[in-house]
């Protein structure tokens, strides 16, 4: 049996579902406020049952994902809902909100001068990682 496809497993999983737009958890809920999914013996988050059943998603033994929602339910379920971010993407979208933010000018002159590529932004951003000592994610 492939886990990941199971018809039976994602019939129970939705059996705890309430489909409004979010899937609101029915099941079990951990002390934390999370769902919980128990199948076949197993006991998982059930956003992360969510992904995995229904996106293919399996985090598990990857230290660098993390699941978040784009909505701010911590009940929901909904697979198009949850999504997977790896620690460099966030570290990298800090960054560069922070770069924004500390050097609002450099992106005033470049959205003034309609430069087509974005190579002179991207050098000064390189160059404040640089002056400010960040350390970029590779
Ligand atoms: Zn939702």
């Amino acid at each position: 049996m492939d886990i990941n496809m199971s018809m039976e497993e994602k019939e129970e999983f939705l059996k705890r579902v309430e489909q409004n737009g979010c899937w609101i958890w029915k099941g079990n809920v951990n002390s934390q406020g999370y769902g919980r999914f128990s199948y076949g013996g197993k006991l998982e988050l059930a956003h992360r049952a969510s992904a995995r059943i229904f996106k293919g998603i399996v985090l598990e033994g990857r230290k660098d994902g993390t699941l978040s929602r784009v909505c701010s339910n911590p009940l929901c379920v909904n697979p198009s809902h949850i999504e997977v971010a790896f620690k460099k993407d966030v570290v990298r979208k800090a960054l560069w909100s922070q770069f924004v933010k500390e050097n609002p000018e450099e992106l005033t002159r470049f959205r003034r001068a309609k430069i087509e590529n974005k190579n002179e932004l991207n050098r000064a951003y390189n160059e404040w990682i640089e002056k400010a000592h960040k350390k970029r994610p590779d």
